[in-house]
């Protein structure tokens, strides 16, 4: 397989790449405070509400828990308990569901987590070659690149060469499987323990758990080393 993506592709890639930085520049138009989808959001939550569709306060409610509870840390919790608790990671392995239901999540879109494990010989990267499913309990919501295209097509392709685009180059002999999401089943990947870990509790262990790394798209971070 060839690691090295085409410049086209490659340009193409990295235009969704900026996404990743979190900051998103409009075109170069004038455009007021309140971009075109923002306020297409008011004026539908307006419509809504006036018509008495939706209460103001459970719309407060949802964004508030995308805000605050629902998010990568949740994942990153359940990486780093199965990376200290032996038995809790049997369990992740076995059921995902039940095993992340007994620390506490309300897992709606995550009724049916499969958690898929890396080990030395084999690396796993989720995508959703049809749409952009995810799971958003624990993993917040989906990145810009995640729904884009290149990703989703290029992803079972070619995953040596998207894992390159991201920075990630695996050793040939290590197995890439690449899982498809579906809206029924959805993957969280258990990155390896990073090494000099030795010692760290689970606190501290949750600090170096990235999305991307829960997605399969990176690597967790290594103490000491610049984020
Ligand atoms: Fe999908």
């Amino acid at each position: 397989m060839d690691a090295n993506a085409d410049a086209s592709t490659w340009t193409e890639y990295s235009a969704y790449s900026v996404g990743m930085s979190d900051h998103h520049h409009d075109h170069d138009h004038d455009h007021s405070e309140l971009s075109q989808t923002e306020l297409r959001v008011r004026a539908l939550e307006t419509i809504l509400t006036e018509k008495g569709y939706v209460e103001p306060a459970a719309l407060d409610a949802i964004i508030q828990a995308y805000e605050t509870r629902i998010g990568p840390h949740n994942g990153a919790r359940v990486v780093a308990k199965a990376w200290t608790d032996p038995a809790f990671k049997k369990a992740l392995l076995e059921d995902a569901t039940k095993a992340v239901g007994t620390l506490g999540h309300v897992s709606r879109v995550g009724d049916h987590l499969v958690a898929v494990e890396n080990t030395p010989q084999r690396h796993n990267m989720v995508v959703c070659t049809l749409c952009s499913c995810y799971p958003w309990e624990m993993l917040g919501l989906p990145p810009v690149w995640y729904k884009a295209a290149p990703y989703r097509s290029r992803a079972v392709k070619d995953p040596r060469g998207v894992l390159a685009d991201f920075g990630v180059s695996l050793p040939k002999d290590i197995e890439i499987r690449v899982w498809d999401s579906t809206a029924e089943t959805r993957f969280l990947v258990l990155p390896m323990r990073p090494e000099g870990t030795e010692g760290f509790s689970e606190a501290q262990l949750t600090e170096l758990v990235t999305r991307d790394s829960m997605i399969g798209t990176g690597f967790p971070k290594t103490p000491g080393a610049p984020s």
